[in-house]
Parts: C-alpha cells; sequence; structure tokens
C-alpha cells in the first residue's frame, strides 16, 4: 500500500467492530474490512484513503508544526473517560496511567509521552510593530473526543464518536468538522462565541525563557511531589517500555509459529540513547533481504525521508558493533538465546556534510522552512546568514539574530548556539543517540531580541505587610545579593506584602525568581511569580478580555474542575488561581486594559477579597471598575444566592455555558460596600438592602 500523510498502511481483518478514523463510520465486511497504519493504529476505508483531510502520522506530524509548544501535562492517574489516545489512537481506558494537557484538549497514556506531538496552543504570540489590522488567526484543530452530539461546521453532520479517535475541534472557537469536511472551513478563526470575553495571544507576551508553562501559571502548586511532569513521563516511560519489549518478545514468540519460513522478524535500535532506554521497534523482511531493502524499510518505519545511502546497519549484539552487509546481512546477525535478531541503524560518519533545516519560527516570512547544506566549517553564523538570505531578509544584520537547537523529545527543548559552533558536529552526536531525534531536531532563526521587550516583571508575595518601601528593598536584596538586584520596586501593595519587581535581562531575572522561589520571610515561604504582559493596543476594540480567579481551594474538587476547563476554553494567562498570589498578580497584568470583566469563582469570602483587592489597585487601573460576575462554589453563598446565581455550582453546568452568562449578562448596578460590610459582620439572616432590579453582574 502507497503511503498516504506518513502513514504506513496494510490491508487488515478485523475481529472486532472496527470504525474509520476518517469518516467515524463502521468497516463493513468480514474480511480485509480496511486499512491499519502499523505506525500509528490509524484506521480508514479504502475509500476514506482518496479523501482529502486525513490526519498525518503522529510521527510525520511531529515535523509539520512550524512553532513546537510543549503541552502541560496533568498528573498522571488512571482515568476511565471514554476519551482515545492522541498518540497510539486506543482508547484511555483506566487500567493504565493517563494524562491530559491542562491548557488544551490533548489526551495520551502516559507511555505514549515520548511520541506526544508537542503542538499545544500558542498563548502568547505578541510580535512588537505588528499591528492589530494584520494579525491573521488561525484555527488550531485537535482531533478526536469530541464533546457528545457536536455536529460538523460545514455539513451540519454528527462528527463525534466514543468507538475511535476521529472528528476535529477547534482549540480557540470551538467549531468541530469532520476529517474531509475541515479541509473545506475558511482557515480565520474568531474565537467563535467566547469572542468577547478572549484573550488573544497576538496581545499577550511572555519572556523568553526555560521556565517551564506549568510553572508560570502556577499549574504545579497543586502537585503533591516536587517533580515535574517531565521527569514523571522519563519515569514511567523507561519503566514501561521495558515491559513493552518483554511483551515483544512474547508476541515474537506467537507470531513465530505463525510467521512465513521466509520472513524474519528483525528488532532495530535507531541510537545508542534507544537501547539504554531499551525503546526499540520491530520490522519484519524477507530473510533474504538486501541492505538497502532493510536499510529503506527501517527509514520508513522512523518516517525519515533521507536517502538510505547515508546510512549502514550493525548487529547489535555482536561484539564491537560488526558492519552488516550484502549478501545476507540478517543471516549473520548475532542471536542471544531465542532472541530474534537486533541491528543499530547509524548514520555514515565519514560523510562530509549534510542537509539541515531552519525554521523562521516568528519571524514574518511566508516560506515555512529552508534547506541549507552544511560542511565541517560551516559555523552557526554561516547558517545565520544563509538562512537570512534564503528567508529574504538580505538587508538584515546577522549579528541581530541567534540559532536555536530545538529538540522534540518530551516536550520542546531548546539550546542558542554560539556562534562558532558546527551544526554538522551537533547533527551527527544527536543521530548517534538516535536518528529519529536527529530527524525531529530543527534550527529556529530568533531575533536576538526577545520580542517581549526588556521588561521582565516579578510579583513577590508572602512578605510581611505594612512595611517601608525601604524596609521591603532590603529584605529582598538579602535573599538575591548584588548579582541579581531588580532595575526597580512597584507597585508595593502594602496591604497584602506583596509588590512587583522589574528586571531588564531574562537570565538574572529567572535566577532571582528561583533565588526568591526558594528563600522564607518568617517562617513564610515567598510566593514568586514570573508575569506575562498585555499590549492593550493589541486587544480589539469590541473585545472585554475576562479575567478569571479560581479559588481551587472551594467547593471539594468543583475549584479545580473549573480552572482546568477554564484554561482549556481560554487563554490560560487569563485564568488565576487565587492560591497562587491571590487576586493582585492577575489585576496588575491586566491593568492597562481599558475596558475588561471579571469572573470570581469561589465562595463569598472569596468575592470580597477579590473586590477588595481591586478597590487598592483601582487608581493604578486603566479601568477601574470592571462589571464582576460570581460563580459560587462551597457553602458560603449568600451574595450568590442574593444574585439569583443560585445555591452553588454543583458541576453538572459546562463551563463553556457558565461563559456564555458571562457574555449574555445583564449589568446591573449593585452597591458592592452593602454586600462586603454583611458579609464581615456575619449577620447570616439579616435581611440586606438590594437593589430592586438583581442580576447575574454588580459593578
Ligand atoms: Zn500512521
Ligand atoms: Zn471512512
Ligand atoms: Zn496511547
Ligand atoms: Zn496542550
Ligand atoms: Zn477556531
Ligand atoms: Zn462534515
Amino acid at each position: 500500500m502507497a503511503d498516504c500523510r506518513g502513514h504506513v498502511f496494510t490491508k487488515k481483518t478485523f475481529h472486532l467492530p472496527a470504525y474509520c478514523h476518517n469518516c467515524t463510520n463502521l468497516l463493513w465486511g468480514v474480511v480485509t474490512q480496511g486499512n491499519f497504519c502499523t505506525v500509528c493504529n490509524y484506521i480508514a476505508h479504502e475509500s476514506c484513503l482518496k479523501k482529502p483531510g486525513i490526519s498525518p502520522c503522529h510521527s510525520l506530524a511531529a515535523s509539520l508544526i512550524k512553532n513546537p509548544v510543549s503541552h502541560c501535562w496533568s498528573e498522571p492517574a488512571r482515568i476511565r473517560n471514554q476519551r482515545c489516545c492522541n498518540v497510539c489512537r486506543k482508547r484511555i481506558d483506566g487500567r493504565t496511567f493517563s494524562v491530559t494537557c491542562e491548557i488544551c484538549h490533548y489526551y495520551t497514556h502516559v507511555d505514549c509521552i515520548p511520541s506526544a506531538v508537542a503542538d499545544c496552543k500558542e498563548t502568547a504570540t505578541y510580535h512588537p510593530g505588528k499591528l492589530l489590522t494584520s494579525v491573521h488567526h488561525e484555527h488550531h484543530w485537535r482531533e478526536g473526543n469530541l464533546r457528545p452530539g457536536a455536529v460538523c461546521y460545514a455539513c451540519a453532520k454528527p462528527c463525534w464518536t466514543t468507538d475511535c479517535l476521529a472528528g476535529f475541534r477547534c482549540e480557540w472557537c470551538g467549531i468541530t468538522a469532520h476529517a474531509t469536511c475541515r479541509t473545506q472551513i475558511p482557515y480565520e478563526c474568531d474565537f467563535g462565541i467566547l469572542g468577547p470575553i478572549y484573550l488573544p495571544p497576538h496581545a499577550v507576551s511572555i519572556p523568553r525563557t526555560e521556565v517551564p508553562m506549568e510553572s508560570i501559571i502556577g499549574v504545579q502548586v497543586r502537585r503533591k511531589d516536587k517533580q515535574t511532569p517531565r521527569s514523571i513521563s522519563i519515569e514511567f516511560s523507561s519503566g514501561e517500555s521495558k515491559t513493552k519489549d518483554a511483551e515483544d518478545e512474547e508476541m515474537y514468540e506467537v507470531e513465530k509459529t505463525k510467521e512465513d519460513k521466509n520472513e524474519e522478524l528483525v528488532k532495530v535500535y535507531d541510537g545508542d540513547a534507544s537501547y539504554l532506554k531499551h525503546t526499540s521497534f520491530t520490522v519484519k523482511v524477507p530473510k533474504a533481504v538486501k541492505t538497502e531493502t532493510l536499510i529503506s524499510t527501517i527509514l520508513q518505519s522512523l518516517n525519515i525521508s533521507q536517502s538510505a545511502e547515508n546510512f549502514y546497519l550493525t548487529d547489535a549484539y555482536g561484539l564491537n558493533e560488526p558492519i552488516l552487509e550484502d549478501p545476507n546481512p540478517i543471516n549473520n546477525v548475532t542471536r542471544l538465546g531465542g532472541k530474534k535478531p537486533a541491528v543499530f541503524l547509524r548514520l555514515k560518519q565519514d560523510s562530509h556534510g549534510g542537509l539541515v533545516r531552519v525554521y523562521p519560527g516568528r519571524l514574518q516570512t511566508d516560506i515555512p522552512f529552508c534547506v541549507v547544506s552544511v560542511d565541517r566549517q560551516t559555523t552557526a553564523k554561516d547558517l545565520i546568514v544563509e538562512s537570512l538570505a534564503r528567508f529574504g531578509f538580505t538587508s538584515h544584520n546577522s549579528t541581530d539574530y541567534r540559532l536555536s537547537q530545538v529538540l522534540l523529545e518530551h516536550g520542546v527543548t531548546e539550546r542558542v548556539l554560539d556562534f562558532d559552533e558546527k551544526p554538522l558536529d551537533i547533527i551527527k552526536n544527536i543521530g548517534q543517540e538516535s536518528l529519529r531525534q536527529m530527524e525531529l531536531m530543527r534550527f529556529y532563526l530568533q531575533l536576538k531580541q526577545d520580542p517581549h521587550g526588556p521588561n521582565i516583571a516579578l510579583f513577590v508575595g508572602n512578605l510581611p505587610t505594612g512595611l517601608s518601601q525601604r524596609t521591603y528593598e532590603n529584605i529582598l536584596m538579602t535573599f538575591l545579593g548584588e548579582e541579581c538586584r531588580f532595575l526597580t520596586i512597584g507597585p508595593i501593595y502594602y496591604e497584602y506584602g506583596s509588590l512587583v519587581i522589574m528586571y531588564n535581562e531574562t537570565d538574572v531575572a529567572v535566577n532571582a525568581m528561583y533565588l526568591l522561589r526558594s528563600s522564607e520571610y518568617e517562617h513564610k515561604h515567598l510566593l514568586v511569580m514570573l508575569l506575562p504582559n498585555i499590549d492593550p493596543v493589541m486587544v480589539p476594540a469590541d473585545t472585554q478580555p475576562l479575567l478569571v480567579f479560581v479559588n481551587v481551594k472551594s467547593g471539594g474538587c468543583q475549584g479545580l474542575s473549573l480552572i482546568s476547563s477554564f484554561r482549556k476554553l481560554l487563554n490560560p494567562y487569563q485564568v488565576f488561581d487565587l492560591g497562587n498570589g491571590g487576586p493582585l498578580p492577575g489585576l496588575y497584568v491586566f491593568r492597562h486594559i481599558r475596558d475588561y470583566k471579571i469572573l470570581v469563582c469561589g465562595g463569598d469570602g472569596t468575592i470580597g477579597w477579590v473586590l477588595q483587592c481591586l478597590d487598592n489597585v483601582g487608581q493604578d487601573s486603566e479601568c477601574s471598575s470592571p462589571p464582576c460576575a460570581i460563580v459560587p462554589l462551597g457553602t458560603g453563598n449568600d451574595l450568590a444566592r442574593v444574585l439569583k446565581w443560585g445555591a452553588g455550582y454543583n458541576g453538572s453546568d459546562e463551563p463553556i455555558h457558565l461563559l456564555e452568562d458571562v457574555i449574555e449578562a445583564e449589568k446591573i448596578r449593585l452597591d458592592r460596600w452593602t454586600v462586603v460590610i454583611h458579609h464581615e459582620d456575619g449577620a447570616d439572616g439579616r435581611p440586606i438592602h438590594v437593589p430592586n432590579s438583581v442580576g447575574k453582574l454588580i459593578f
């Protein structure tokens, strides 16, 4: 079967009902009902393979992303939720651990994390000098796991299923579509029904740092252990991979009996790293296979598009890895007691040059990437000059740019190259470890200057209240030392023991953040957040971004599940966990926006807290009294009851409907102080005075 979008299809007989991942319908017939991809388990009707919109095999998908963005994994859990894995496409059934992304709708088994495609939402894409009118925001399609009842935007017929990973949903606007219908939908996305309250990514910037997203938006605060998701995934995957290898062996025993006498199963390692981590894969080839054919078969399974000439095979179990050659490469391999033969695929090291791909990242060009040939002498600086010419930036000064190397294993890791580093050496070293990683490695051309600009703000909380500015400065400096001295301090929120300090160098700011996070003052851990910046000019005039505060400690698990839903539905930079610094960081970040709304999820105490902070920062903000909406959580919900929001959020209402209510809600003036004073008096049952017309929003 010919290649289709990177899949390796074979005709297959399914003994249980199987469904087409393109059209969601059942495969009919008794034998060889459809096509099956041996790499990603994609299943499709023969006729559907000819239609447009077949999603790419996951290994090809990785190389199609323009700007890789790591997902922000939840804690691994055994979830039984009728969902399918976005990597292996199989059901997530609660028998093994799985995770979901905290900010998009990507679901995967923990075992599958190493192959997850780093295509999370790009939530902060501000580019200095770019005009709002020239911003083109596109749909971000996510495959599968559509909500029951979802209909296709193009053909209006149902496009959801729980039988397999099929159908698509835009991560921003939420429209859904069949795989094939999706190709007819225009690219431009307007954030759909949430448009009026969406914080557009092109208005947001975050300093270019190594600080993981989960640490910036505060997902990590509720983790019981101190591990980052990255290390969890490595532990799980290496452990599971061993058992995978063991399973392979069992399968081998079974298959061997059925196996064609003229065929051989060969275990393949794509480098030293896969050998150490026991992550091999198996190819089935004729016993008399020639070296070149075997290499081509392996390259196809790895989704590597290079010519077989650049590679050679070695005997993995042989002493000093002897090279395997024609006429019978696999007849002569070492076989360890009943195990199938194992080979290494290696890159020829004697080659004098190679091709590298350079991506323009967020630079303003329509060229997706360029392929540049490099030799042993080529330096990173040469590559910058050459790529600038290819992207049409001939008049630009190469010293304003930098080249970084991006790896796509376990998320996205980036390293900036020195000007005199040799790209060819880098490629070869990675190739020795893993050819798959080498194929997925990319170089990025970036402006040296961070689009975020030089003002990096850190929010610091948990200091004693009511000290003088000088005293706060002295406290911070004892932790920071001269090397991490901040440039300016302020605003200072004396009543809350919180303040903002500014830096103009990212490295220093990040060091300061980690130093302060590990510090205690008067037995309290300091709370430190790296804050995003919002350019108010990039917020469309008809948009009132919603600033969401969730008290995750309210209402049992409701707070947690709500914040998780809001981060997926909205821009995570507009959703703040009150357990992480209270209302001040969010109010500070939104201070320049002329017109915005607030949604508070929590008990009465929470609402009073937010309103009080709003009063304190009001004079520094463009919008001094934004309308507030309330989602009552927990028991203390007098205020919400008065406002007819009902007794409380019980988890049954879809979070999207809560947001729709916020957009629809009538704005009715209510004397806030009446309510706040009532709460502080604790005068339960005493009638309070509220205006006649009570609605869902208060000023
Ligand atoms: Zn596939
Ligand atoms: Zn089909
Ligand atoms: Zn999976
Ligand atoms: Zn994600
Ligand atoms: Zn969209
Ligand atoms: Zn359709």
